[in-house]
């Protein structure tokens, strides 16, 4: 007889920006809870899976950092199909990422049609350099029908609701489409 499977559900989640805004480390803080200050700029494609428990349900997340250099965007696109959720991240201190957001969910909207997307503003530790405002944040994200947070890496804040708040989104949306 062939084993159940150790969870009852499987999230595959992107989290997707610009370079710098913090992706990488938003990732390694919720998988390790270590934060990382040396930068090393991504190759590729990292996936981290973690089991957890959502509403009671048996979950595994599987994390994918999408942070590959835009030229590479092309090659990579087949890999994200499949994605239940997708984290938009800028950074608050830093204007331009800001506004790449409606590029990076044009591009992004194509391939995952039907996922949950979430926007999330990080490094609100950085709150004397802040740039993008609270509702600057919130306000995109309800035009785009997105969820939204703000997050700090280094300060762990918010890091864990995040993840929790997409992937409660998403088995919302299961049981409403069963
Ligand atoms: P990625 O290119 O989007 O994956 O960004 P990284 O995770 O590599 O982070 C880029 C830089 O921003 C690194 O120097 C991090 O230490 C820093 N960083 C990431 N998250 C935060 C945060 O929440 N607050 C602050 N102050 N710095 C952060
Ligand atoms: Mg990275």
């Amino acid at each position: 007889m062939a084993e159940a499977p150790a969870y009852d559900h499987l999230i595959k989640l992107l989290l997707v920006g610009d370079g710098m805004v913090g992706k990488s480390s938003l990732l390694s803080r919720y998988t390790d809870n270590v934060f990382s200050q040396v930068y090393m700029s991504t190759i590729g494609i990292d996936i981290k899976t973690k089991n957890i428990e959502v509403n009671g349900k048996r979950v595994q997340l599987q994390m994918w950092d999408a942070a590959v250099q835009e030229r590479f965007q092309q090659i990579i696109r087949p890999f994200f199909k499949g994605a239940a959720g997708i984290m938009f991240v800028y950074d608050i201190t830093n204007e331009h990422s800001f506004k790449r957001l409606c590029q990076w969910m044009n591009d992004f909207r194509e391939v995952v049609p039907n996922a949950v997307l979430m926007v999330v503003g990080n490094k609100c530790d950085l709150e004397n350099a802040r740039v993008v405002s609270t509702e600057q944040g919130q306000s995109f994200a309800d035009e785009h029908g997105c969820k939204f947070i703000e997050t700090s890496a280094s300060d762990n804040v918010n890091v864990n609701e995040m993840v929790m708040g997409i992937a409660e989104a998403i088995l919302l949306k299961r049981e409403d489409s069963k």
